[in-house]
């Protein structure tokens, strides 16, 4: 992974894990501060209201969000996504879900789908960016 500029990384997060990711970014906001962000709608709001975090808002999830990401990191402009998904909770946007994790792997870009990989990729990221 090359940073030219800011890290950018995109943020997602299924509603019964929206609060996980308040707590994740919390403990990263000052590395968080100095990144380019980007998240799906509900949770990009959250990031905004509870932590003052600057972050480029997409469409919520479910109509669409998780596409327009996909479609950002596609044309070259995701460093990093954490994806923080609900394994326990049929999802209506399933397909878009998939879109993006695959767009990831097709991409090579590093997606963290759990709180565990996220601690990892995110430390990592701080580390790189010091
Ligand atoms: P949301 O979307 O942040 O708008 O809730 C996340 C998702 O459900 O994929």
């Amino acid at each position: 992974m090359s940073h030219p500029t800011k890290p950018r990384i995109a943020l997602i997060a299924h509603d019964k894990k929206k609060d996980d990711m308040i707590v994740l970014a919390a403990e990263y906001i000052d590395f968080l501060r100095g990144c380019q962000l980007m998240a799906t709608g509900t949770t990009g709001a959250r990031l905004i209201k509870e932590l003052g975090l600057a972050v480029e808002r997409k469409e919520s999830g479910p109509f669409g969000g998780d596409l327009q990401i996909g479609a950002a990191l596609v044309e070259g402009q995701i460093d990093a996504v954490v994806f923080l998904r609900d394994p326990m909770t049929p999802q209506p946007h399933e397909p878009d879900i998939n879109a993006l994790v695959r767009a990831c792997d097709v991409h090579n870009v590093a997606c963290a789908t759990n709180l565990s990989t996220a601690h990892l990729l995110l430390s990592q990221l701080r580390l790189a960016a010091a």
